[in-house]
């Protein structure tokens, strides 16, 4: 038995999994909420399938969170393990790596100084994560760690994808270039997409479409990311549940100019009230209210999603010039997994490239999927994605 305990920890949440790595089994899963308001804990024996249990202690801060969640794990009564001993190490979800990581390290004072100089590139994120690294350390000192980071995967990019064109000091300077994320979950759907065919990785041109409420696209070049469509922060690329993606950065002070407002107003604007929100008028960020809006005749809601799947085709066009090629797309997340209509509007782009959509085997919800007809040139996926078991994998890979 070699439990992992994954964290992600958010700046007021604190997601949790346990999976015994070797079997791969799913044990328990839990969230904390509401840190440092008032407090919220769900937790989940999933091995002894006593489903939810919803709690509301105070959790003033994460250290509390932690100390909650191991409490409930060791719980006589509904405990998943008996004693803490029985953790073997703990891997922690981290957003941004910048380019000091290519890749997951185990945790010691020089990885915990790099990721703060990390900070900020994620100022939301990667202060939240070090709390629950400490956190951690407090209450478990002697169990060994793994940081996996959002950005690791896309490294591999070459600089003619990563670089802006802007003047190059800028770069020098502040590191501003594309670092994209997603990662841990780019690279697991590739890793999956391969395995369901029955290929090697290494053999193949993949384009991964992690659509949820954040929204990201990779071009996986036979194993290695060699483009993807964020940037220096997830505001890039497609449009999103409520980020606006591409957009003429000129719009930025013409707004601003215009609404007299701040160009940090405008940013909040850029990332919390556009994509598919704005598109529709203010309808709703979910594609379920979306697609109900849309059968209901609200065109706005058809906009949004005409334009989201319009803006995800033409990546993967671009995606395909860029690999010379492509012979798998793979869904995956929110909308990529449980959307049919949503992936039928996008593959309805891609005959030009072989693509042969079968709308039938499209009408799958939540599981691994071959959507385009068996003897199709470009094979398209459902892959569900699990971050959790990717971050559980990758420490099992580097402690054990
Ligand atoms: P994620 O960020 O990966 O959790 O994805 C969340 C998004 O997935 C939600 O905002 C919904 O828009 C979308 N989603 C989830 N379930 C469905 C569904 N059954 N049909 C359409 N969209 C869905």
């Amino acid at each position: 038995m070699f439990n992992i305990l994954v964290i992600n920890c958010g700046s007021s949440s604190l997601k949790f999994q346990v999976i015994e790595a070797e079997s791969e089994e799913l044990l328990a899963k839990g969230l904390c909420e509401r840190i440092g308001i008032d407090g919220a804990l769900t937790y989940e024996n999933v091995k002894a399938g006593t489903g939810k249990k919803n709690t509301t202690p105070a959790i003033p801060n994460h250290k509390v969170g932690i100390q909650l969640v191991l409490d409930a794990l060791t719980d006589p009564e509904n405990g998943v393990i008996k004693s803490l001993d029985e953790i073997s190490a703990i891997g922690h979800r981290v957003v941004h790596g910048g380019e000091s990581f290519s890749a997951p390290a185990v945790i010691d004072e020089r990885v915990i100084k790099a990721i703060e100089e990390c900070a900020d590139l994620a100022p939301l994120h990667n202060p939240a994560n070090l709390v629950g690294i400490r956190a951690c350390q407090a209450v478990m000192p002697n169990t060994p760690m793994v940081a996996v980071f959002d950005t690791a995967f896309h490294q591999t990019m070459p600089a003619k994808a990563y670089m802006y064109a802007i003047p190059r000091e800028y770069y020098e300077k502040y590191k501003i270039r594309r670092y994209g994320f997603h990662g841990t979950s780019h690279d697991y759907v590739s890793q999956e997409a391969a395995a369901f065919l029955g290929k090697k990785r290494e053999d193949l041109k993949i384009i991964v479409c992690h659509l949820g409420n954040g929204a990201s696209i990779s071009a996986v070049r036979y194993g290695k990311c060699v483009d993807t469509s964020m940037g220096l922060t997830p505001l890039e690329g497609l449009a999103m549940g409520t980020r606006s993606g591409d957009i003429d950065p000129a719009i930025i002070e013409y707004i601003a100019n215009k609404e007299d407002i701040t160009v940090h107003k405008v940013l909040t604007i850029l990332q919390k009230e556009s994509g598919v929100l704005g598109l529709s008028d203010g309808l709703s960020s979910d594609f379920r209210d979306l697609g109900k809006g849309k059968a209901e005749g609200d065109e706005s809601a058809a906009l949004a999603l005409d334009s989201f799947a319009y803006r995800v085709a033409k990546y993967i066009g671009s995606y395909a010039a860029a690999m010379d090629g492509v012979d798998v797309i793979a869904f995956t997340a929110g909308v990529g997994e449980n959307d049919p209509d949503t992936r039928a509007q996008i593959c309805s782009y891609l005959d030009y490239l072989d693509a042969d959509f079968d709308p039938i085997a499209n009408n799958v919800r939540g599981k691994a999927a071959m959507i385009s007809k068996a003897d199709s040139k470009v094979k398209e996926l459902v892959i569900p994605t699990n971050e959790e078991l990717m971050i559980a994998r990758q420490t099992f890979k580097l402690v054990y």
